[in-house]
């Protein structure tokens, strides 16, 4: 008796589950053609990030249109609406970006950007070279998808449609961080977050996905080094800062080739400037440098934090200068970190919804992605959908933040699916 009970009620769950896959399948298909219109509109109506006001006006029509409640405004230009389906349940919050790029684009397509914007006081072309357009497209399918099912639901669901994820103009803040400040994650407190970033390398129908540390976390650093001015040919005059910052760019390369475990994962020390002097004949009283530093692991990036102290003062000391380090310098993002669990607890509604085989595991990335507020906050998800067009090789595929920059319209059916099967399954096993 108890068996047949537990066949019946596993019976009765497997049938309820396939028939919300069905139905989340037929509803992206019949959506498919507003998703690509939404993205042809936003992308041939790029703005730059913290001036997405036209962009956050359509996102807020569209989801008004719902009957969702929604909130503007928040971190300066972002969308955030609540779907409450009256049932108990957790809340699930869904995130995109809506920012882009000073890149002309260069693409010969009917529906491509020619708009410009205003950036650092000049007039810049604009585009949306990161694919963030398709962000917004994916999430209004979902939210729509979801809006219809409201009955079906437990709990809530929180859309997040954000600003400035490519960084704030220069004297502004911006995106994920300042969202989180201003309590986008509270009342309803968000219980667990997804978003996923549009993929010009992975091919469209396929998603991508890293457990653990999967983009890095980003410390920009300045080094102003003191010494003592003297003239050229008198060096014995001076502390020379030009010398020590040879020295101390070649020693803080040896961070990450002799302290960091570089098998566990990646870690990047990168100096990108160095100014100091402005004749052959002086030798300067000071040189800067300024740098970024990215790592995957929270051990490691304390690591490094301590080694480019002790290098920095250790270098300056033998060489009788004297050396600040500012680190961070302006701003410093966390690590995208996938919760492990959550990752494993999901990865199931991935393959079911992309097909085992099209539910490839990643390797960690050294670019960032502002994602990482949220998951210092809840756990979350962060996955790469594939944009890739398949008869585009790899290698032929243009990179992100470039003018040849393309994802096809196809890979975003696959990211509504998930956006909304993330959604529905952790709800259904949420006690
Ligand atoms: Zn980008
Ligand atoms: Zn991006």
């Amino acid at each position: 008796m108890r068996k047949q009970l537990f066949g019946v009620s596993l019976a009765l769950a497997f049938s309820s589950c396939s028939l919300a896959a069905t139905n989340v399948d037929t509803m992206a298909d019949n959506i498919e053609a507003d998703v690509i219109k939404w993205r042809h509109h936003l992308h041939q109506h790029p703005e730059l990030s913290n001036r997405e006001f036209e962009t956050a006006r359509y996102v807020e029509t569209y989801l008004r249109s719902l009957g969702l409640e929604v909130e503007t405004g928040v971190a300066k230009t972002g969308v955030v609406a609540i779907l409450d389906s009256g049932n108990p349940g957790p809340v699930v919050a869904l995130r995109a970006d809506m920012d882009g790029l000073p890149v002309p684009e260069e693409n010969d397509l009917p529906w491509r950007s020619q708009v410009t914007g205003e950036y650092d006081g000049k007039t810049v072309p604009v585009m949306h070279a990161c694919g963030h357009d398709t962000h917004m497209a994916m999430l209004m399918g979902a939210a729509k998808i979801l809006s219809d099912m409201k009955s079906e639901l437990k709990g809530k669901v929180k859309f997040i449609f954000q600003p400035a994820e490519e960084g704030a103009p220069p004297g502004e803040v911006g995106g994920a961080e300042i969202m989180v400040k201003e309590g986008v994650l509270k009342g309803p407190d968000v219980d667990v977050i997804f978003g996923l970033h549009i993929s010009a390398n992975l091919d469209v129908n396929k998603v991508s996905y890293k457990p653990g540390g999967a983009m890095a976390a980003v410390d920009p650093f300045k080094i102003v080094i003191k010494g003592k001015q003297a003239h050229g040919a008198y060096p014995w005059k001076s502390v020379d800062p030009v010398v020590t910052a040879a020295q101390m760019v070649m020693s803080l390369q040896t961070i990450v080739s002799r302290e960091i475990k570089l098998i566990d994962d990646a870690a990047v020390v990168s100096v990108g400037s160095i100014h100091g002097g402005n004749r052959s004949n002086i030798i300067p009283r000071e040189v800067e440098l300024v740098g970024t530093i990215r790592t995957l692991d929270k051990k490691a990036r304390e690591h490094v934090y301590e080694a480019m102290a002790r290098k920095v003062k250790g270098i300056a000391d033998s060489m009788g200068a004297s050396a600040e380090l500012i680190l961070p310098l302006d701003y410093s993002y966390p690590i995208t970190y996938n919760d492990p669990e959550l990752t494993a607890k999901m990865l199931p509604t991935l393959q079911r919804t992309a097909g085992e085989d099209k539910a490839v595991l990643a390797k960690a990335v050294t670019g960032a992605e502002d994602f990482s507020f949220y998951q210092e906050k809840v756990p979350g998800l962060f996955l790469w959908v594939g944009g890739k067009p398949l008869d585009v090789p790899e290698e032929a595929s243009p990179a992100h933040h470039t003018p040849e920059f393309y994802v096809d319209d196809e890979g975003m059916k696959l990211g509504v699916k998930l956006l909304t099967n993330l959604t529905l399954d952790y709800m259904n096993q949420a006690d």
